[in-house]
């Protein structure tokens, strides 16, 4: 008999579970509040192990085809190196990660899904979940599925712990790239932690139009509507003032609407099942994106619970799999970015002095480099291989 699955929410861990369920025959509808689904905020970093994930789904190098393959991560403190991580430390051969725009990670994956025969049905506002059901803002409920998922993401209404906001978020902007900055590198300058810009290279939209850079500044909640209310130049003054070479990338911003504000919290539910839903992705766990793992973990999410249904005919046993998989990895990832995140947005200054004269020279000694790039390769507590994966992504993939 045919399985079935509603899955609330089209972004990239929904997207991902739905194609690999469908591959397994299951009839699979996703549901989203938008009106066509779509992607928001600027560019982000896949790493090894959820390029994994996307060569699974088949979708592996139209991704690599449309993104920028990032060499290493690498950040200033006026004229001191407080951040320099490179893939190669892992060997020269190491998989490295690569930045896309969100809109072309979207894009691969929403055609994928479509062609596999996801049915996807926008305009629909989850609020509840029940006995099997969805229930929509408008009051009505969707049809009954033999197992509903939520991924709604960090807001989701279908995720029920507390969740804590962190008091910085950054505002971000897709601009089109200029020389002066590695193409293959994120690069940040940093004063105290109290200010941070960046600049990553995010590749191309498959519309043919240029390469993008996705631009970052740091900032705090509480201070967002003065720096709405205070003019676009002061703050592009600011910006100038810290890192000269963006000058280029500010020319393009011309008012506050071509920056967008994005929040960032930090949950970790203690079990991915509730009573009602199994949780993927931010809807699950979310936080800071500091280590750069958010996509990659929604992606690790989705490969785990589609193996647990490959592997486990019984539904039960299948999500008790999925959390074993998946647990040790969460947790050691959110810890890690519970302890960075202070390091590059906080009001401490102990924090930035000592990431600034004890941190930075630490990590480069033995074995902190190779540490560091496997943490950011995101093979910390060896997630693929705890799934018996962990051929590519982890160790010797030529990606
Ligand atoms: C600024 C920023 C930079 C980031 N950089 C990186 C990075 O470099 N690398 C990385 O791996 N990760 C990064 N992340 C994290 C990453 O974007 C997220 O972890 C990832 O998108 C989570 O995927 P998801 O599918 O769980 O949720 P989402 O991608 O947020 O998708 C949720 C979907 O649910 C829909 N939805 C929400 N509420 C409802 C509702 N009530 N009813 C119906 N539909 C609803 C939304 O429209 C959306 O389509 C970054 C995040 C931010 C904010």
């Amino acid at each position: 008999m045919t399985r079935s699955v509603g899955i609330a929410g089209c972004g990239v861990a929904g997207l991902a579970l739905a194609t690999l369920l469908r591959a397994q025959g299951w009839r699979v509808v996703i549901f989203d509040k938008l009106e066509k689904p779509a992607p928001i905020g600027s560019g982000l970093i896949l790493q090894p192990v959820g390029l994994h994930v996307l060569d699974a789904l088949g979708v592996g190098d139209g991704v690599r085809a449309l993104g920028a393959r990032i060499e290493r991560l690498f950040g200033l403190s006026g004229t001191r190196v407080v951040l320099d991580v490179r893939y190669d430390a892992l060997g020269a051969r190491a998989p490295r990660g690569f930045a896309v725009h969100r809109g072309a990670l979207f894009e691969v994956l929403y055609d994928r899904a479509v062609a596999a025969g996801v049915e996807i049905v926008s305009r629909r506002e989850v609020v509840a979940a029940c006995a099997g059901r969805f229930v929509f803002a408008d009051g009505a409920e969707s049809a009954r599925f033999d197992l509903i998922v939520d991924a709604l993401g960090m807001r989701s209404p279908l995720s029920t712990q507390p969740r804590l906001n962190l008091p910085y978020g950054a505002l971000w902007a897709s601009l089109d790239w200029v020389s002066g900055f590695d193409p293959a590198a994120l690069e940040q300058r940093y004063q105290a932690a109290r200010k941070m810009a960046g600049v990553l290279p995010i590749g191309r939209l498959s519309d043919g139009g240029g390469d993008k850079a996705a631009f970052f500044w740091s900032l705090r909640h509480d201070a967002r509507e003065a720096w709405r209310g205070a003019s676009i130049d002061a703050w592009k003054d600011e910006a100038r003032a810290l890192w000269p070479a963006t000058a280029p990338l500010l020319d393009q911003i011309a008012s506050h609407d071509d920056l967008v504000f994005a929040a960032y919290a930090h949950r970790t539910l203690a079990s991915p099942l509730s009573r009602d839903v199994v949780h993927v992705g931010d809807s699950w766990h979310c936080t800071s994106p500091q280590l750069g793992q958010g996509a990659n973990m929604a992606l690790l999410d989705a490969y785990a619970l589609a193996l647990s249904f490959d592997r486990q005919g019984d539904l039960t046993t299948a999500l008790a799999e999925y959390e074993r998989l998946r647990l040790w990895h969460i947790r050691l990832y959110q810890s890690a970015s519970w302890l960075f995140t202070p390091a590059y947005q906080s009001d401490s200054g102990a924090i930035a002095w000592l990431r600034d004269r004890l941190a930075a020279p630490v990590s480069r000694l033995w074995p902190a480099p190779q540490t560091l790039a496997a943490l950011v390769a995101g093979q910390w507590g060896w997630p693929l291989g705890a799934m018996g994966d962990g051929r590519a992504g982890e160790n010797t993939a030529d990606s």
